[in-house]
């Protein structure tokens, strides 16, 4: 029986200093209760000669695959601003998995056990969150967003504490790979050079290759970090995607979306939209995610200064002169991404006012942010009162006018918008739903919700129940869950 594992792991032959060497703690009752099939197919890993009973061994951490070589990563981070070292403190990287196509990718088991990092947590996670994670991030390579993905989710036959006694568990999470801004200020911290020089050099050749060339590197790597984390945080400000704990610890140096702890999509559009429970100053606010990203590009900068030049107070300066790129850049990819999802193709010079009033007619009627682009896009709602207030019919022969005033057909128009615009996303309702019956043992609501969020923009799907009208509470709260 051969699943088809083929490790290379290459971050395990860092310095000591990246990491500590340590195996998943063993549990009592490994249960499989989610598996990818389609993600276990593109890393071409076959488990069809498997029993359940052995794909929950793996992906529990019980029984390691060959060619792992389990460690935890070593980082920090500035969580709601402030700086604390860090590190997999319930997480283990198994190692580097190559696919036939040569692609490389993380096999990390979270809720694995403790470990050297773990500062007085249990090492563990609770079957719901895991599987939050596991919805969420599967949402968001649906909707065609950089993410780690979710490859298992196993119960481990033991109970974690989190004011009440909940079923504990582990997640597979597969990713480009897991360093973060965090594991640059951990080394930098140290005031490591020779290891800061390592990491940039790796990091180059696994994520950046195209950039081994030039004799500046840091500076390059700095801008091409801003260019991904652009590009990922524009992707959220499409779908309405509030992250919730956007610390240097949680942003990826691949511009991969990691990390879903108490994110959630928007439904009433709110620029001041917050749902974590522990985000009591809305740091990490939905219009507040494009600031959040320069400022945790800033920390990141800080890491580089030794590297950026021999005198600190030029690297500053180029470090400063890079970074002061960010809103302009910003600005126009955003502006952009807008017009996509109004299905306006080319620059007029209204269309940054056309787009700043829809967006106060939608927050003033609390319209609903992923619905408001469906209707536009003609689909029928439900309830479609709404949308036929006096402010709206005005706003919309405006952009009716600019539509027109296109030589594109109305067909490429539309198009567009599909393209841009999620029928379905993974709305707290219908997460809390299917949550709630999972921890009941009833799995069918959760595999129907993910069903439909893997092909968000598709039409067939608009009957589905995940596109209709869902109670909306206002008061939503999600939680970190560790
Ligand atoms: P997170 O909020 O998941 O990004 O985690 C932040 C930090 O807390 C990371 O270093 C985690 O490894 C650590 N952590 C979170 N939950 C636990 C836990 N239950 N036990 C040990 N460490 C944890
Ligand atoms: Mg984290």
């Amino acid at each position: 029986m051969t699943i088809g594992w083929h490790f290379d792991n290459s971050y395990y032959k860092l310095p000591k200093l990246f990491r500590e060497e340590i195996n998943p703690v063993p549990v009592k009752k490994p249960g499989l209760v989610i598996f990818n099939e389609n993600l276990a197919k593109d890393l071409d890993l076959d488990f069809s000669k498997s029993s359940e009973e052995e794909i929950s061994n793996i992906f529990s951490g019980n029984n390691l695959p060959k060619g792992s070589n389990s460690i935890a990563q070593a980082y920090a981070g500035h969580q709601f601003g402030h700086f604390t070292m860090l590190g997999d403190g319930r997480a283990v990287l198994l190692g580097e998995h190559i696919s036939n196509s040569n692609e490389r990718f993380d096999i990390q088991l979270k809720g694995s056990g403790r470990t050297s990092f773990s500062r007085g947590g249990d090492g563990r996670a609770a079957l719901g969150p895991m599987l939050r994670e596991y919805i969420i991030s599967e949402a968001m390579y649906g909707l065609n967003i950089p993410t780690t993905r979710s490859l298992a989710v196993v119960t481990t036959g033991e109970n974690v504490i989190r004011g009440e006694k909940l079923p504990g568990a582990v997640l597979t999470r597969v990713a480009s790979s897991h360093i973060r801004v965090g594991t640059f200020q951990y080394i930098a911290a140290r005031q490591k050079i020779d290891e800061l020089e390592t990491l940039i050099n790796y990091v180059i050749n696994r994520h950046y290759p195209y950039i081994n060339n030039t004799n500046k590197k840091a500076s390059e790597l700095l801008k091409v970090l801003m260019e991904k984390q652009i590009e990922l945080v524009v992707n959220w400000m499409r779908v309405g995607f509030i992250h919730g704990v956007m610390n240097t610890d949680n942003m990826s140096i691949s511009g991969e979306s990691i990390d879903y702890g108490p994110c959630a999509f928007m439904d009433i559009y709110d620029p001041n939209t917050v749902f974590s429970s522990i985000d009591q100053f809305g740091r990490y606010s939905f219009s507040n995610q494009p600031k959040i990203i320069k400022w945790n590009l800033l920390r990141f900068a800080e890491c580089l200064i030794p590297l950026l030049d021999k005198n600190e107070n030029k690297a500053i300066d180029k470090a400063t002169n890079i970074i002061n790129e960010f809103e302009k850049i910003y600005e126009h990819r955003w502006l952009n991404m807008m017009r996509d999802k109004l299905g306006l193709f080319g620059i007029n010079n209204d269309d940054k006012k056309l787009i700043s009033d829809l967006l106060k007619i939608m927050f003033d009627e609390k319209l609903d942010y992923t619905k408001t682009f469906s209707y536009l896009m003609g689909i029928k709602l439900k309830n479609e009162n709404s949308f036929q207030n006096k402010r709206f019919l005005s706003w919309k022969k405006e952009w009716l006018k600019r539509l027109n005033s296109q030589t594109k057909p109305s067909s490429d128009q539309l198009n567009l918008m599909k393209k841009n615009n999620p029928l379905i996303i993974p709305r707290n309702y219908h997460v809390e739903k299917a949550l709630t019956n999972a921890s009941e043992g009833n799995l069918d609501y959760l595999k129907e919700l993910l069903a439909g969020i893997q092909r968000p923009y598709e039409y067939d799907n608009e009957s589905t129940i995940f596109f209709s009208s869902v109670k909306i509470d206002k008061n939503y709260k999600t939680f970190c869950g560790t």
